[in-house]
């Protein structure tokens, strides 16, 4: 039986919680050492005992539970997860029917009203991410919920959360159903990417950037050289040589990213050996590239929030106007760059600043073209601005 626990919440965070916030934060609670297993069920009521919500408890960086619903009688169980996967699944009908994309996400944590859990779909099989160890105490009931919503040829997990020794006997990947083939192929705005389901913490694409790349390869690549910075398994390079660029680099430092990056290219019939694949320190290419007098038609920047490498740490808070700086030097006038972040710490708006703030630095001009941020099947909540932490902004180079 999952425990209950009656909390008063501070008057000064009653407004937002009424309103739909969905973060617990321990300042939000009169007395927060009143909770402490990991998924508990936490009943939240104002200073008045009035009821406002339940939650659960659950450690993430972002805070300390997510809020389950506004109904006092709500029993957490395998038939309320169904009820959420079944509205978040109807919510993304559209994206089952079109045979041209075949990975998507169909459950994005507390934008579908289950904070701290995303389901991803791959052509029939389902992965499921765990952000916290109280989220994860709900497993059972809310594979149960999974297998009553959909038809299934297997189901993954990956649990991104420190389990401290807990469930040690659960380490795999691997749930149950079929195993996937490896690579798992799948298709996105008709291009092939292969998936590695049961491969460390990542998969092999990251399905957020999904109309970024359509809108590389559809409007900025045809005849166009294109760097790919921080290239991963280099989604970026494919969409951008099935768009029609004369040639792509792809440069990132993780070794791996070789082999990845020839395999995304092989799965879609372009010849590997005719693009550039770089295993290297963005930094260090970035200063060959000005040596060499390099300059290219389209960059893109997609590097990680936080890296830390051998030689330097990198933080897309505060290094990004020198990256951006990196990159105007060795961009075409005329040119494009696709800067992206992915950090939750800054706005758009702030991110606009940075951008603003190199080329000012570099007396250069520019203009934007268009911005993304999280696409359709990544639902946020107006409610939590910042689960939308993806920002991209296509920049011409004017001067
Ligand atoms: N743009 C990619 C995802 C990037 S993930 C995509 O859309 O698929 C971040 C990548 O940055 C990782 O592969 C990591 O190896 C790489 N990376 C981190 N620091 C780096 C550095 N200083 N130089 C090159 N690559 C770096």
């Amino acid at each position: 039986m999952t425990q209950e626990i009656d909390l008063i919440i501070k008057s000064e965070f009653v407004r937002a919680f009424k309103d739909g916030y969905p973060l617990i934060s321990k300042e939000s609670i009169v007395s927060w050492d009143k909770v402490t297993e990991e998924g508990c069920i936490l009943n939240l009521f104002d200073e008045k005992k009035k009821f406002i919500l339940k939650a659960y408890h659950g450690v993430q960086n972002k805070g300390y539970g997510w809020a389950l619903s506004t109904n006092k009688d709500e029993k957490i169980n395998s038939t309320f997860f169904e009820k959420k996967i079944k509205s978040a699944l109807k919510y993304r009908k559209d994206f089952f029917t079109d045979k041209s994309t075949t990975a998507y996400r169909v459950l994005n944590g507390e934008g579908d009203g289950l904070g701290g859990l995303t389901i991803d779909y791959f052509d029939g099989y389902y992965l499921l991410t765990w952000y916290s160890l109280g989220i994860y105490e709900f497993k059972a009931d809310i594979l149960e919920a999974l297998k009553n919503s959909v038809e299934y040829k297997g189901i993954y997990q990956k649990k991104r959360f420190d389990s401290k020794g807990k469930y040690l006997d659960d380490n795999d990947d691997f749930i149950c159903g079929d195993k996937a083939p490896v690579p798992l192929l799948v298709k996105e705005s008709g291009a092939t990417f292969a998936i590695y389901l049961d491969d460390g913490a990542m998969v092999g694409v990251f399905l957020d950037q999904r109309d970024v790349r359509k809108t590389i390869r559809d409007k900025y690549t045809h005849k166009k050289t294109v760097l790919n910075t921080f290239s991963y398994t280099g989604a970026f390079s494919v969409f951008a040589a099935l768009g029609g660029a004369t040639k792509t680099t792809s440069v990132d430092l993780a070794k791996r990213s070789l082999r990845k990056t020839i395999e995304q290219f092989e799965v879609n019939k372009i010849i590997s050996k005719n693009q550039d694949i770089i295993v290297e320190d963005v930094f260090n290419y970035f200063k060959y590239a000005v040596k060499k007098k390099l300059l290219f038609d389209l960059v893109v920047l997609d590097p990680p929030s936080f890296a830390r490498s051998k030689k330097r740490t990198f933080s897309a808070s505060k290094d990004y106007v020198n990256l951006l700086k990196e990159a105007i030097q060795i961009t075409k006038k005329g040119g494009i760059i696709v800067a992206s972040t992915n950090s939750a710490n800054f706005s758009m708006m702030t991110f606009s600043d940075f951008i603003s703030k190199a080329f000012r630095e570099l007396n250069g001009r520019y203009e934007v073209k268009e911005r993304f941020s999280l696409p359709k099947d990544f639902k946020v909540l107006d409610k939590f601005k910042e689960g939308n932490y993806l920002k991209v902004v296509f920049i011409e180079k004017i001067k």
